[in-house]
């Protein structure tokens, strides 16, 4: 399985996914969230951000199944699907799909987050299914 290798500037998303918790950057100057961690903000270039947990949801921008693997770890893993899911403004984060994630989880879905372990110490996030309606659609 593939490990994470962090960069510094993206290891709170790591140690965070490692806790069973999603996190974002967020700028403490507008609260713009942002994933892949950047230096600055996108909205208002500020260079201030901190890191927050929010709850593990999101929806899928795109989705794709791979047939020939993308890294030697994954070679008995295939076919296996991966996405593009978006948590949010500035927040796309490429994802595994869980193995037993349902075959209609498709672009739109909106769909709940879990963490696979690939190591004693760390877990990555990887779409898990549908998520549950009592989480509403808040983004409409
Ligand atoms: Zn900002």
């Amino acid at each position: 399985m593939i490990e994470p290798n962090p960069t510094e500037r993206g290891r709170p998303f790591w140690d965070g996914a490692a806790d069973g918790e999603l996190r974002v950057q967020v700028c403490t100057d507008c609260r713009q969230a942002r994933l892949p961690a950047a230096l600055r903000c996108g909205r208002c270039r500020s260079p201030h951000s901190t890191w927050e947990a929010i709850e593990p949801v999101g929806t899928v921008l795109a989705i794709t199944t791979v047939r020939r693997p993308g890294h030697p770890a994954l070679a008995d893993a295939v076919p296996y699907r991966t996405s593009v899911v978006s948590l949010g403004e500035s927040c796309h984060v490429p994802m595994l799909v869980a193995q037993d994630a349902p075959e209609d989880v498709a672009v739109g879905s909106r769909v709940a987050i879990g963490f696979l372990p690939v190591t004693d110490e760390q877990r990555i996030p990887v779409v898990r299914g549908h998520a549950s309606p009592a989480h509403g659609d808040e983004e409409g």
